[in-house]
């Protein structure tokens, strides 16, 4: 059998089944797997059989499960052999998973010597990858080295019959790791009960840096808009939403719309943020995700979660502890220092924490989860390819919401989210988690995938590796992305539609109709290019993309044009600002489909200037009325289907449509239906000249649900099979994979 099996109690779980149905034989954790002997009747070996996969243990994960019958060597009993060390090392390390049910129970029982203990857990419970420094598993190459098990513990640890046999983050009040709680300042507060103490601080408005899992979180009270305000203030985060934790579904169903996959994913062991809509009106403060219908909710996790919301609060702000987008802080140190301005008072615990691993992030569409941020939970789970890489590969991933890869025969290891590779911490985590991750799969890269892109941060590093290397498009490792999770190796069309990427012939691409599979593509149609008036600044500040558009659209005679955006702008700026278009000044050509979304954003003068990535874009979606269903016929028939595709007359429809007093809302559903219709018309076309029939989405902006529902659906009613993603991100996040895949199809001739 192949699959996570160490660390979660499939050994023990064996044994006892065994003992069970009454077999003699052995199990052990080989190179290959995990080997079962069992000999018996064959009445109670079939028993066994089924009973096997129908009973697996929660967190075990079996890929793969073969039996043949041999001779019987004539055991008495069943053991547990020990495997040996290098067998070990394939055996792969679980994610951390959240406290079972069994150990909730003990943590409220009075009569339990763990009662209220924070750091309770069991073999199918608790932390894993976060807590370990090195393989093998074992306590003493994680960070439970320290904490030496009191006498019942270590009981519980070797005894094969018991829920903590092999538990290595085994620990109860007497031996394992404590609370603390500190002020700002470092100071400690004497206290029998930090938890209690912390919890009165939360309910008088207190910002209080918590330590978890993965790292930090700031926490406020939800119900608390000053506090709310206050920790925005400080965080230097003016508008980006802030998650929520809340006690249990029911309290997460007075904030929000759940439907069963919602609920089935907030309870997933991976507890993650899942994005709900909002119920209103809204019983908790606007300031938690201003102008957005959707809240960031997930359950509580860790039993220090569970013991701070039980019976206290039916909401916290959680949000992630860093200032701006720096990497979360996880040590105890490096928090008191990094986040001394941010929070009022520190709830530290002393079991340290080795990787660093923000919360993850899913949300249904088209009735299923898709994940936005793959990190705690599902990090290092591979996520696995059709047919295995001949050598093993690392990948480098983006620039933003960074996350790397190492591959090796069938298994992806795709890193937890590294984040924006634009300042120094970040690329120290960059470098930290590929050595580290080589270090625990014992993969030794013998081929580097990086982006094209000359400038992104990981392109630099891979560069400088002496390793033979290759260089891959930013959409092309999208489309393959997108391929390799949906196992497809088969030429399919890729509509890609991202923010920015750097294309083959140097300018910045974006909205792509890419035909091709791993080994290659054809660049089949993309959005016409348009200037990005000052680059970065274009980004900031969507106004100078609406511009961009109305000049492409209009020429000359845009000036004349009297728009509400352009009365709200002095007439020097938007001077400056065509100049540098027209001029070509600073004003690189991108066929971005992202950008496209900024500018009809602050074209209906709804989001002129942004606090965070794609807000506008974002906000554009939010005020969508869905019951507008007229498309921009003449848009479409103007657009052309293949080579550049012509977004004027679309600029041109909304500028009609707005000149008429169409609100918002409507011009919004418009705009969106009218793009998914061109792109469609343009994977029809596509269709026609190559005879595939399979697209795949990928791409920043089906993050857009109304855009991705819509896509998705339009593209079936044309009868096409549609790829979407699920296990990695569509957005950057999800890169990685791409890579590797591209990588693996050229391996026959590496450039170096
Ligand atoms: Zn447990
Ligand atoms: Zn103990
Ligand atoms: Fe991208």
């Amino acid at each position: 059998m192949d699959g996570i099996v160490q660390g979660v109690g499939f050994r023990p779980f064996v044994f006892r089944l065994a003992g069970e149905c009454g077999l003699a034989g052995f199990v052990n954790n080989g190179s290959d797997g995990v080997t079962i002997e069992v000999e018996g009747a064959p009445a109670r070996v079939e028993a066994f059989r089924d009973r096997l996969s129908s009973e697996c243990p929660p967190l075990a994960r079996v890929v793969e499960m073969c039996h043949q019958e041999i001779q019987p060597v004539g055991d008495l009993k069943f053991s547990i052999k020990l495997s040996d060390p290098a067998a070990e090392a394939t055996t792969l390390i679980s994610p951390d998973v959240t406290v079972c049910d069994d150990c909730l129970r003990e943590m409220l029982d009075p009569a339990d010597r763990r009662f209220r203990y924070p750091f309770i857990n069991c073999t199918n419970c608790g932390p894993r990858y976060t807590i370990v420094e090195g393989i093998p598993y074992d306590r003493p190459l994680t960070s439970m080295k320290v904490f030496p098990m009191c006498q019942p513990c270590a009981e519980e640890y070797h005894d094969p019959a018991d829920r903590r046999f092999h538990a290595q983050p085994n620990a109860c009040p007497a031996c394992g790791p404590s609370l603390s709680l500190r002020d700002k300042n470092g100071n400690l507060h004497e206290s029998d009960d930090p938890l209690s103490e912390a919890v009165n601080l939360l309910r008088h408005g207190y910002i209080l840096a918590l330590r978890g899992v993965g790292g930090f979180h700031l926490a406020v009270e939800a119900g608390n808009d000053a506090a709310v305000r206050e920790l925005r203030r400080r965080k230097g985060r003016a508008e980006k939403p802030f998650a929520l934790m809340v006690r249990d579904v029911a309290s997460a169903e007075k904030l929000c719309h759940i439907d069963e996959s919602e609920k089935t994913a907030l309870l997933s062991r991976q507890r993650p943020i899942v994005l709900l809509r909002a119920r209103k009106p809204r019983l908790l403060p606007e300031s938690i995700a201003p102008g957005n219908r959707f809240l960031g909710v997930m359950l509580p996790y860790t039993p220090l979660h569970h013991l701070l919301l039980q019976s206290e609060f039916d909401a916290l702000v959680m949000t992630s502890g860093n200032f701006s987008e720096e990497p979360i802080a996880f040590g105890n140190d490096e928090a008191l220092q990094r986040l001394a301005p941010l929070a009022d008072f520190f709830l530290l615990h002393d079991r340290e924490i080795l990787q660093r691993c923000d919360d993850s992030i899913v949300r249904v569409a088209i009735g299923e989860p898709r994940v936005i941020r793959r990190s705690r939970g599902y990090v290092p789970e591979p996520v696995f390819l059709l047919q295995g890489v001949t050598q093993p590969i690392l990948a480098c991933g983006g620039e933003l919401k960074n996350t790397i890869a190492l591959a090796r025969g069938r298994a992806v290891f795709l890193s937890q989210h590294i984040g924006n590779l634009d300042n120094p911490s970040a690329l120290a985590f960059f470098e930290h988690s590929i050595s580290h991750l080589q270090e625990i799969l014992r993969i030794q890269p013998e081929l580097l995938a990086h982006d094209m892109h000359p400038e992104y941060l990981s392109t630099k590093w891979a560069v400088q590796q002496r390793l033979p290397k290759i260089a891959v498009q930013h959409h092309h490792a999208h489309l393959a992305a997108v391929m390799a999770e949906n196992g497809v190796t088969e030429p399919t069309i890729g509509l890609i539609l991202d923010g920015t990427g750097y294309g083959t012939d140097g300018t910045i691409w974006g909205g792509e109709v890419l035909v091709g599979d791993a080994a290659g593509f054809e660049r089949f149609a993309w959005l016409e290019p348009v200037p990005l008036p000052g680059g970065a600044a274009a980004i900031k500040q969507p106004w100078r993309m609406a511009l961009s558009c109305l000049e492409h659209a209009y020429g000359k005679a845009c000036e004349s044009l009297d728009l509400p955006f352009l009365r709200n702008r002095g007439s020097e700026e938007t001077a400056v600002v065509l100049q540098m278009i027209r001029k070509r000044l600073n004003a690189p050509l991108t066929s971005s489909c992202g950008r496209i979304f900024d500018a009809i954003a602050a074209l209906i003068d709804l989001r002129g200037e942004v606090t965070f990535e794609a807000q506008a874009a974002i906000e554009l979606e939010m005020c969508v009325d869905p019951s507008e269903d007229t498309i921009y016929a003449r848009a479409i028939s103007a657009a052309n289907e293949r080579d550049a595709i012509s977004v004027a007359e679309l600029v041109r429809s909304v500028v009609s449509d707005l000149r008429v007093g169409l609100s918002q809302s409507r011009i919004s559903a418009r705009f969106h239906r009218s793009l998914v219709e061109m792109f469609v018309q343009a994977a029809i076309a596509s269709r026609q000249q190559t005879g595939i029939n399979r697209v795949g989405l990928s791409g920043g902006v089906y993050q857009n649900s109304f855009f991705f529902d819509l896509m998705q659906r339009r593209l079936c009613e044309s009868g096409f099979e549609v790829l979407t993603h699920r296990q990695v991100p569509t957005n950057d996040g999800g890169l990685a994979l791409g890579q590797v895949a591209i990588a693996a199809a050229s391996s026959g001739s590496p450039r170096s």
